[in-house]
């Protein structure tokens, strides 16, 4: 049995075989009182070999990942595995139920809540068992996101950069191997609480993705990181199923993006798609007010040169709702230097 405060299990991650089960999590309201929250686990142990983690279902709404997970456990036999995957399809599975980012029992938002605590909550209680139990067993992990409800993405790695540049490396490569059309790069900690840096703190390899988006699931970015996924696995010696990726593109979504954001409430028309290029000053947004028809509309224009990443997908907005991000293209040779 491991115990983690409210979390516990009794599922075997250590013997080779085929398995699934459960990690409890203990959480007491009016739903619960009598009950557990299980958060879904699954293992594949063949031979010898490393131990990759692949996680989806840390924002609820974001679903090409998940479905990844459940067709990976369906798909493979331990005879077929090197190694050891650890599957965790439904990370935040409060949130997955309710078709959403966050955790409906505390607001909690699995990517902001690492390392965890156990006594703040389901949310961070989860986020600490796999800081301190699941994490030390991974030698890499992959975290599946997609844009969620509102927001459409690129498909594409997501790669956090730190001040270790052995890790550094170790991570850019995952990123190459994943090959998706575009890799976000991003800063250690930027955002507080993350996955990746909770990873990166332990020193073990970790690549998020972002696949899609809108809330939806979509097959063609399904199978871009179905592919990924599969060659990542591959080149890690796990399984034997290559194939050819893309070169590429790296995008600064640190300090080398900005945001096309509005300042009105009203109806919002994208004129760009995640993927185009624009240079500052494109028109790239067209704001309706809503109670004013005929007034004059806002104009959202792009702040910088570079490659649209992200458009929102709800059209109603309000003052300081992001239409879309434009982010700067990074040179691969910036990358390795
Ligand atoms: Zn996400």
């Amino acid at each position: 049995m491991r115990t983690h405060g409210p979390v516990h299990t009794s599922f075997d991650f250590d013997t080779p075989g085929k398995r699934n089960g459960f990690i409890d999590l203990t959480h007491s309201d009016h739903r619960h009182a009598f009950s557990a929250v299980r958060v879904p686990v699954g293992v594949i142990q063949g031979g010898a070999g490393p131990t990759v983690m692949l996680t989806a279902g840390n924002h609820g709404d974001e679903y090409e990942g998940q479905v990844i997970l459940h067709q990976l456990m369906q798909q493979l036999s331990p005879d077929q595995v090197q190694g050891r995957l650890i599957f965790l399809p439904a990370l935040n599975t409060p949130a997955v139920l309710d078709r959403a980012r966050v955790s409906p029992l505390d607001g909690g938002n699995m990517n902001r809540s690492f390392p965890g605590a156990t006594n703040a909550g389901p949310t961070k209680a989860i986020a600490a068992f796999v800081d301190a139990h699941l994490i030390p067993m991974a030698d890499a992990i992959l975290d599946f996101h997609s844009g969620g409800t509102t927001a459409e993405y690129v498909d594409c790695g997501f790669l956090c950069v730190g001040p270790d540049a052995v890790q550094n490396a170790a991570n850019l490569e995952l990123a190459e191997v994943f090959g998706a059309p575009f890799t976000m790069v991003a800063t250690i900690d930027g955002t507080g609480g993350d996955f990746d840096t909770a990873a990166y703190n332990q020193n073990t390899r970790f690549l998020s993705c972002e696949l899609g988006g809108m809330g939806r699931f979509s097959q063609a970015s399904f199978q871009t990181g179905w592919a990924a996924t599969n060659r990542v696995l591959t080149h890690l010696g796990l399984i034997d199923n290559p194939s050819e990726g893309l070169t590429t593109r790296f995008i600064d979504v640190g300090a080398g993006c900005s945001f096309g954001t509005t300042g009105h409430h009203g109806l919002a028309q994208l004129h760009v798609s995640p993927g185009d290029e624009v240079r500052q000053g494109d028109h790239v947004g067209t704001v309706f007010d809503v109670h004013n028809f005929g007034a004059p509309p806002e104009r959202v224009l792009a702040g910088q040169n570079g490659v649209v990443a992200v458009c929102r997908r709800n059209p109603l907005v309000e003052p300081g709702d992001h239409l879309c991000m434009v982010t700067r293209e990074i040179p691969v040779s910036e990358m390795h230097k």
